[in-house]
């Protein structure tokens, strides 16, 4: 049976354990949780450790490869050009569903809020100051610090430098490095194949947990701020993407791309972490896809942390969401400075679950809204999360289709391998 199938089925059965058992079902006197809980996390645990070497490796090739060619700037230019593109409308999309659906309006009083311990740690301190220290962990001052806290906006600086720099000697140092670099990456990939034999029983485990800690019953009042979220993240992902696969990527029909990107998908979906689902993403870009190493290799690891126009959008509609609950009428230089900054976020904040929550709480702070109102999120949040996270890798892969194009490729679909 194919992978992707094999995927969903354990999803649809996750659904069922994870409702069936909540968080106190027990099997054979062992907490049912518990069971998921290691399942998953065995699972999550072998993609993560797999993405530093992958990551180093991939960009340092790419761009030396590149800069060989003299093609860095050229496909840099293009590429960050698509990334803002795509975020652009993404958040435009938000913008525009959440002002229409108006899901925070209601006759109700606005809603009584606690501070959350959870949330109060994750944001504390947080100002637009921390904007500032996104952007300058970019440029790590420890590069071994940095991969251990898998800062990666830093890791990509420094490969993306080292491979520059590589392309630039000449002998047989540039060889040994090249061909020490190109093995990494090749066994590294030969493991995420490995470890996605496994993925039905990981996902299994993810959602299931996931499912028996949430419950779909919380949602409440929220539900139409669920609505506007899907709905805006459903017509980006269904809409703008395959328009964009067809009259910018040059694919006649765009399906083929989510047949082919399915596995990506669904490991996105369940792990609600584009860094995570990044040896997956660039495994099925370049064996069920058809893009070059050279494409993907550069286009992929950068989007998957600077590319999240899921997450972008999720911002915009969260921030606009809670002013319209609180009663607050934003100005128009208000609602600018929040797709800016939805924007600006979305490119600094790490592939990792609930990392919008941190963004979203800058924005709050930058437009004078209550931080607390972030609990209020919670409820809705790991479902949302697991959308927005699919949509964020899809991007990506649609990039490296774009890019790939844009530069003379033929993108041809084997849709083999795993
Ligand atoms: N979980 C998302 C990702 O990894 C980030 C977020 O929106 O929270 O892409």
């Amino acid at each position: 049976m194919a992978l992707p199938i094999q995927i969903l089925i354990a999803l649809v059965l996750a659904a069922i354990a994870g409702t069936l058992s909540g968080t106190t079902g027990q099997v054979f006197g062992i907490s049912a949780l518990a069971v998921f809980d290691f399942i998953g996390t065995l699972f999550l645990n072998a993609l993560k450790m797999i993405v530093i070497p992958l990551v180093v490796s991939a960009i340092i090739l790419g761009v030396t490869n590149l800069g060989g060619q003299g093609g860095f700037g050229r496909m840099g230019l293009k590429t960050i050009g698509y990334y803002l593109t795509t975020g652009f409308i993404a958040v435009v999309i938000g913008l525009s569903l959440v002002n229409l659906i108006k899901p925070g309006i209601s006759d109700a009083e606005p809603p009584q809020l606690e501070a959350n311990a959870q949330i109060m740690m994750a944001v504390e301190g947080r100002g637009s100051g921390d904007l500032v220290e996104i952007f300058l962990r970019m440029v790590p001052d420890n590069i071994f610090a940095a991969a251990v806290e898998m800062q990666m906006l830093g890791l990509i600086f420094f490969s993306i430098v080292f491979g520059f720099f590589l392309s630039r000697i000449s002998g047989p140092g540039r060889d040994t490095m090249q061909n020490f670099w190109q093995g990494l990456f090749d066994v590294m990939m030969l493991i995420t194949q490995w470890v996605m034999k496994f993925a039905p029983y990981g996902v299994f485990g993810l959602v299931a947990a996931a499912v028996a800690r949430t419950g779909f019953e919380q949602f409440g009042s929220l539900a139409w701020f669920f609505v506007t979220v899907v709905l805006a993240l459903a017509t980006h992902f269904l809409i703008v993407m395959p328009l964009i696969l067809r009259f910018v990527g040059g694919v006649r029909s765009p399906w083929q791309h989510y047949r082919a990107m399915a596995p990506a998908l669904l490991t996105a979906f369940s792990t609600s972490s584009s860094a995570s689902t990044l040896p997956v993403t660039l495994a099925n870009i370049e064996q069920r896809v058809g893009v070059s190493n050279r494409v993907s290799s550069f286009v992929l690891p950068l989007g998957a942390t600077v590319n999240m126009d899921g997450t972008a959008l999720f911002e915009c509609v969260a921030v606009l969401f809670i002013a319209q609950l609180f009663g607050v009428e934003l100005s128009f230089a208000q609602q600018v400075l929040v797709v800016v900054l939805a924007l600006a976020t979305s490119i600094g904040v790490a592939g990792i679950p609930s990392a919008s929550l941190v963004a979203i709480s800058v924005i709050l702070l930058a437009v004078g809204l209550p931080l607390e109102a972030l609990g209020l999120l919670l409820v809705v949040d790991r479902l949302l999360d697991m959308m927005r996270t699919s949509v964020n890798i899809f991007s990506d892969s649609v990039g490296a289709v774009v890019i790939a194009n844009l530069e003379g490729e033929a993108v041809s679909y084997p849709i083999s391998g795993n």
